[in-house]
Parts: C-alpha cells; structure tokens; sequence
C-alpha cells in the first residue's frame, strides 16, 4: 500500500477550499483500521508549524492556531487507529533534512517558485528585500516534510502542484547521485474541489492567510455566517446556472461547492438549476455546506473540552513519526559523507 502524507499550516483558520481540496481526501485516504497496513501508519498528516514562521507572525497566536487546527484536523475524522497526526516542530528531522537538501535544490528552483514570483512582482524590489529568508527556502522544508516518510503520494489541493514537483525533482536528483534513498512521491488531486475560489474575488483561491473574511467560508463559521457569506458571494453577469470557469467563475465556485457538498456531479447540478435564478442556487449551497461542516463543528466542540487527549494523541503522532523518519534521516547523512558520531 503506498504511503501518504500531507501537510496544512497553522496560518488561520481552516476553511471550505482546505476541507475540499484537501483534508476530506486525508480522512478517505486512512486505511481501514484492521489491516496491518493501519498498524504501521500508511497515512500521515502534519499540522506544519514551522511554515508558519516565513511571514510576520504572532507567537501566543502559533501556538492557539496549532492547537486549533490539531483539533479541527480529529474532528474532520482523521482517527487515531488509522492515521497518524503530528506537529511538525516536534520532529527534528524535518528541520534536519531541510539544510541538507538546501545543499541540492537549487536557487534558481526557488527563484521560480510560483509564491516568490507573485510576492516579488507585488512588493517590488525594495519589498522584496525585507522578505524572510525562510519565505525563499521554504519549498525545500516542504520538500523535506515529504521524502522523509517514504510518500508515495500527497493528496493536496492544486496550488501545490509546483511544491510536489519540486520534490520529486530533488529526490530524482538526490537518487541519481547518492543512490536509491528516496522514494519519488506524486501530488493526487481531487476531481472536484481542487482549487475553491474566494467568493469576493473568484479569480482567487480562498486562503488562510489572505484577509478576506466575506470571501472566506471558515469550518467554524456559525450556520448563518456561512448563508450570509454564500449569499453575498460575486455572481457573474447573465442569469444563467452553468459551469464555465472562464466565462463565470463565481457561479462555477458555487457549482463546483455544492457538487462535492452534496456527491453529484457537475452536470446533475447543471440540469437541477436549468431555468432557476442565483439566489435559489445560492440557498443551496449555503444549506449543502452548513449541512457539511454541523458533525465537525459538534465533534470539534466535544475534542477541545479535552486537552490532556489532545496533546496525548501529538505525543504518540510525534513518537511514531520520529521512530518512522529516523532511518531515512541516518541515510541521507551516511550518503552524503557525514561522518557518523
Ligand atoms: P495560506 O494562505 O497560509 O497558504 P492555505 O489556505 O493556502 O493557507 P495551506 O496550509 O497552504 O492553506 O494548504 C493546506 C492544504 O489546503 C493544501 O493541500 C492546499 O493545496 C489546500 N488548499 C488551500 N487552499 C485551497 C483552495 N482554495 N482550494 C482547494 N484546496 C486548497
Ligand atoms: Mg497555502
């Protein structure tokens, strides 16, 4: 069975476009808890804590949002039997290996790194200057978090595209010329949902970091926040109900949510609204999504009474992912002619 890993930042506060581009497919990806398979932990998912750090952060904020999304992270049905979950920090070795594959990725790699460009083109030179250099290297840490577990496969939404590839460019590279360490893992993207657009401006993705709370629907957002929010989303011009990104990309975010909220297709949708207006697609989808976010948000109030579970449950995540990454780590050093201590 191929391994899987992900990751998630706690930059904010978890949202639709994360739930449905990514997490739903971590909590599908678990293996049953009865094959061995479950025992040796083919699924992994990190909350990944030092990403957070490559842009001006607050300290007691770091440390709330880990908890939170940890939680969250349970209560979206990742299960103890079944997957591991971690904090990145609390393994060393993610750290580690970064430096180490910074002596293989490259800088014009990251100089292309999509974030960079966009942040460079935005800020301009002298902006450009005052960026971390965490914000330049952090693909290789991304990277790291990926090749050290074995990862066949990282189920992601599709703005990591490029961060996968990049993995799979270093591990290909670091193969060829230290022999056979990693394995080359490849991004798995979800039919629909990979890329949920901010409702305010559909010509962006919805984003933790970003300050757009209209356009963004959080897991969290009590029921009517999220009707209120859907209502309001940008429509396009023209009455009609179709999925066309180009030509009506708020419509087609709206078509596109409700088709995974609910498991139909896009063209069932397409057929049910054939002749209806915006405001009755609009009320559906607002009812679809509370619908799908009510279990999590009971069972995210039930998990957060307890925080002694919590901080149990990242011990053994942390323990087995350290007992897991360990090997890789002592090979990739012997490889690259450290000497052992
Ligand atoms: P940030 O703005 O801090 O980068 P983010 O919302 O992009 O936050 P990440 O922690 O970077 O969230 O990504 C976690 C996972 O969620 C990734 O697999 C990413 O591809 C996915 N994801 C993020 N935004 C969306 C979106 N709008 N639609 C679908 N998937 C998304
Ligand atoms: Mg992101």
């Amino acid at each position: 069975m191929a391994r899987v890993f992900s990751g998630i930042q706690p930059t904010g506060e978890l949202h639709l476009g994360n739930y449905l581009g990514a997490v739903r497919n971590w909590v599908d990806s678990q293996p049953a808890a009865s094959t061995p398979a479950a025992r040796d932990h083919e699924a992994i998912f990190c909350v990944v804590d030092l990403h957070a750090i490559t842009m001006p952060w607050d300290p007691a904020e770091l440390a709330h949002a880990t908890r939170r999304l940890a939680t969250l992270l349970m209560a979206s049905g990742l299960e103890e039997d079944r997957s591991l979950l971690f904090v990145q920090s609390h393994v060393r070795a993610h750290a580690e290996l970064t430096w180490l594959l910074n002596g293989i990725a490259t800088f014009g790699e990251l100089r292309r790194m999509t974030q960079f460009k966009d942040k460079s083109a935005k800020q301009g030179e002298a902006g450009v200057e005052s960026l971390s250099a965490g914000f330049f290297d952090y693909p290789v840490l991304m990277v790291s978090d990926i090749v050290l577990y074995d990862t066949a496969e990282v189920p992601v939404g599709d703005d990591q595209r490029q961060h996968v590839e990049l993995a799979r460019d270093v591990a290909i590279r670091f193969n060829a010329r230290f022999g056979d360490t990693f394995v080359v893992p490849k991004a798995v993207f979800p039919a629909v949902g990979a890329r949920v657009m901010d409702l305010q401006r559909p010509d962006a993705k919805m984003s933790k970091s970003e300050n757009s709370p209209q356009g963004t629907i959080l897991v969290l957002d009590p029921p009517k926040a999220i009707e209120k929010k859907i209502k309001s989303a940008v429509t396009d011009s023209g009455s009609e109900i179709r999925h066309d990104r180009a030509e009506k990309p708020g419509v087609s975010n709206l078509i596109e949510i409700l088709s995974v909220s609910t498991g139909r297709s896009i063209e069932d949708v397409e057929r049910d609204y054939e002749g209806r207006g915006y405001g009755d697609l609009k009320g559906d989808v607002g009812e679809a999504v509370v619908e799908l976010f009510a279990p999590m948000q009971e069972r995210y109030r039930e998990l957060r009474a307890d925080e002694a579970e919590l901080r149990r449950l990242l011990r053994v995540g942390a323990d087995k992912a350290r007992e897991t990454s360990a090997p890789t780590l002592r090979q990739v050093y012997e490889r690259m002619g450290f000497v052992a201590p």
